[in-house]
Formats: C-alpha cells, structure tokens, sequence
C-alpha cells in the first residue's frame, strides 16, 4: 500500500533558508501521524503540506528537492496573497470559530472563502502533479483547511480509496447553517470513502447537518452520494502511549529540578495553545477564587501556565493574550510575596521532553477548554504518570473526555466548579489518584495511535471496495 498524507502543515517547518533549517512542526496532528506511519511500518508514503513559514519563492526549489530526497515532503508555496486570507482568514476566522460552536466569533468574507477555494486547488495541482495514484493508493487529507480537497481529487480520479479526518468537532446542523457556503463544503467532503471524526457527537452532527444541507439521509453512518457509497464515522485520536510512558533519566533529573525549584509546593500545571476555544480565562478566575477561599493553599500551590504562541496574526488571539497576562499579573500582585509566586507564566512551546517532566512533576493538571476537538494533552498527560499519581481535571466538552471518565470532568463555565474541582484534586487521596489514573491508562493502550490509524485505514478500503457493488 501507499499512503499519500495531505495536511495543511508538513511535519517539517522552515527556520532558515541560508542554510536551510528544519525544526518538527508543532501540534498533535502532525506527531499523531508521523507516529502512526512509523508504527504501522509503512515504507511507502508521503507527505504534502504547507512549508509553515512564508518563503521566497526563488528559495523554494531548493526547500522543494530537500524535502522531497530527504524527508518524503512535498511542499507547497502558498503565494502571499493567498495565504494570509486562507489562513488566518477563512480557515482561522471563519471556520475554527463555527466549528468550535462560537459563531458570535465567526466572520464570512467572500474574497477569503475564494482564497480558500483557490489554496484547495493548490494542494490538489501538487497531489497530481507529484504522486502516482493507483489502485493500492489510499489518499488520506486532514483537517478543516482541505475539506474541498476530496471532491476534486475524487473528479479526477473516480476510482481512488480517499479518506479525510477532521480534528476540530463537528458543530450542531443549527450552527452549521450559518456558513454561507455550506453546501459546497459538505459537496466538497463527500469526494472522500469516509470521513473521520473523534467522537460520537462530531459524526451525528455531520449526518444531520447532510440531511438539513443536502437532503442525504443515511443508514448507520452509510450514505449513497453520486452513485457511491460514503461512510461517516467516529475514530477517537490515540497517542503513542510508548512515547510519553517513557523511562529516561534526563527527564527524571528534570523533575527533580522542576520540584526542588518551587521547594516541594503542590503544582498545578495547564498547558495549551493560546486560543479562546482552550478557556484560559475562566481558568485564572478559579484559581484565584481557590485562593481566596483556601487561605492554606496560600504560599503552598503553585500554577505552571504555559501558554504556546498561536495564530499571531489575528488579532482576537493578541487581545486575548493581553486579557490573560493582565489577570496573572492581578492575581500575582495581588496573592504573592517574596517567597511566593502563585503563577509562573511562560509563553512558548515546550520540546516533548520537557513537557513530559512538567506532565510528571505536577500534582494536577487543568485543562479546562470551553470545546475542543479532542486534546491530546489530557491523554499524554495520563501515559506520562508510571507512578499513577497525579489528577486530572477535565473539561466535559473536550472530546477526550468522552474516553477520560475518571478524569475529575468538570464545566469550564462555572468558575466555582472549577474552583471546587481544584481543591478536590488537591485534596484527593493517593489510592484514588492511582485507581483512576490506572483505569484511564489501559484505555489508551487498548486505543493508542496505531489502532486509530488501522481502523480509519481499513474502514477507507472496506467501503471503497463497497463501490464495486453499486456498478
Ligand atoms: N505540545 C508541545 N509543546 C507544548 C505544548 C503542547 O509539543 O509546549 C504538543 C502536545 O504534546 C500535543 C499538541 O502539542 O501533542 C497539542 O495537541 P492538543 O490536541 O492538546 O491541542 P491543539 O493544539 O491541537 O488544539
């Protein structure tokens, strides 16, 4: 088999060009697929995407042959008047907000939906002008910047096992409806054999949303489109347990140095990027309640918030930040003394390693999303505890917790439930700790990356073959 990965981000992105300098991509979508590749065993495969940086494009020929030679990428030079309304437009102003439920946030511009159409068509031109399709092919497109991709590649080659995954959640029909050009972005998803989603709920907005749209019904998740048969269906992400439940003694030293730094004091870390979907807000409200009400927590908790730079370019994201780093400076100012500070604040990316140390040397962890399409973090979070200590405090609407049950599963909403789910967490006992952590943790196993990956691939080839039946 060959697997023909199509992803908005390569997982290579461009530092420098003289010389030219790769670093790893960041996010979960990008380590989740390169694991399963190198789990699977896959040997043939290739990947095309944007390079993630603005380049020349007289240095692309060079960036273009190296990446292909050295790393199977193929990567694609977005042209500047394109990108800024395909990325930080349609694809980050319109559609992450709609899709994460928020359509207050979402603005619809027409020059940015034809970016969008344009930059589509971009990736398609590098898929058949780089890769030979043929019947042993599965083409596998990811995520909500491609979702016109699978119809103009299924016009082109009628007969090609496609499969697409969206990562972000699948809004309810109601919201869904709002998007100007729904029907050609549902017209465009259903180019693919079947279309991927990480819960239940996702998929069941979808095939209501195909109904309200379009008039599809369907059966079991199967429709009939264009004489061909279609199937959604719900695929939860996994992790790649191994890499996270690691035994290594640099990260090991880093705990230590993580512990003995803030003098053995309870930590509570939350790391995510910065975005309005992750509730970071909400988050600094609780604690500062916590504090408030829990004078002995004072001088005996601190917060790690590790906040990963995101979408600079728009500027909700830049208020945002500000809003955030002004109520950490509040309550720092207001709580702490020269012993103590109550919020150790960072701004950037974690390399894994040093994200694990942190997994491992806090006492709880808070992720508190208002929605989020699954979070990979609350999962590698669990891998990471070998010594089943350590809680989890959760969001009801991150997909994850569809899986995490015995996280303490709480609504972002109310600052008072995530001030009391604090202290619960705080407060809770070790064996409860490792009852809960060790139940979570066998889960993972059982449906870790290269499951997720296996399944979504083998459902592409079982209902590609179904076609065969319709002719
Ligand atoms: N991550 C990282 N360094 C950091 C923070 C996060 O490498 O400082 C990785 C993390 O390991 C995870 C991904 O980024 O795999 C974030 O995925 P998630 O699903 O939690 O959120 P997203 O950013 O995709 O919304």
């Amino acid at each position: 088999m060959k697997l023909v990965i199509i992803a908005n981000r390569i997982p290579l992105t461009i530092r420098g060009t003289d010389p030219l300098i790769f670093v790893r991509s960041p996010g979960g979508l990008v380590s989740g697929i390169d694991a399963f590749i190198k789990k699977a065993n896959i040997s043939d495969w290739v990947w095309i995407g944007w390079v993630g940086s603005r380049v020349k494009k007289r240095d692309l020929e060079k960036i273009r042959s190296t990446l292909i030679q050295e790393s199977n990428c193929i990567p694609i030079y977005i042209p500047e008047k394109l990108l800024d309304k395909f990325y930080n437009g349609f694809s980050n102003k319109t559609l992450w907000p709609l899709f994460h439920n928020m359509p207050d946030l979402a603005t619809y511009k027409q020059d940015e939906w034809q970016s969008y159409q344009e930059v589509n068509k971009l990736f398609f031109r590098a898929l058949i002008d780089n890769v030979e399709v043929d019947k042993d092919t599965y083409i596998w497109i990811h995520d909500y910047h491609l979702m016109l991709l699978p119809s103009m590649v299924r016009e082109f080659y009628p007969d090609a096992k496609i499969g697409f995954f969206l990562h972000i959640p699948f809004p309810p029909p109601e919201t869904f409806a709002q998007l100007p050009w729904k029907r050609e972005t549902l017209e465009g998803l259903l180019g693919a054999d079947v279309i991927g989603f990480h819960t239940y709920e996702y998929t069941t907005n979808f095939l209501r949303s195909l109904s309200r749209v379009l008039g599809i019904e369907h059966s079991m998740g199967e429709l009939v489109y264009n004489s061909r048969i279609i199937k959604a269906d719900t695929f939860p992400m996994g992790i790649d347990v191994d890499k996270f439940n690691v035994k290594d003694d640099e990260i090991e030293e880093q705990v230590l140095s993580i512990k003995q730094v803030l003098h053995y004091k309870k930590i509570i870390f939350s790391v995510d990027r910065l975005d309005y979907t992750k509730g970071i807000y909400n988050r600094l409200l609780a604690y500062e309640d916590l504090l408030k009400r829990r004078e002995d927590f004072r001088n005996n908790v601190v917060l790690i918030l590790n906040i990963v730079p995101s979408r600079e370019g728009v500027e909700h994201y830049q208020r945002m930040k500000r809003q955030i780093e002004e109520k950490i400076a509040e309550i720092n100012g207001y709580f702490g003394s020269v012993e103590w500070v109550p919020i150790l604040y960072h701004y950037k990316s974690l390399p894994v390693n040093e994200l694990i140390a942190h997994y491992r040397a806090c006492d709880v962890i808070l992720i508190t999303p208002i929605k989020d399409g699954m979070n990979l973090v609350a999962k590698e979070f669990v891998a990471s505890r070998q010594d089943l200590k350590g809680v989890l405090i959760l969001s009801e609407f991150a997909g994850a917790a569809k899986e995490l049950g015995e996280a303490l599963i709480v609504n972002p909403n109310s600052i008072e439930e995530l001030s009391k789910a604090i202290e619960a967490a705080l407060d809770m006992p070790e064996d409860e700790q490792s009852f809960r952590l060790k139940a979570m943790q066998e889960r993972l196993r059982r449906y870790d990356i290269l499951r997720w990956g296996n399944d979504f691939i083998s459902s592409v080839k079982e209902i590609s073959s179904k076609r065969e039946i319709l002719k």
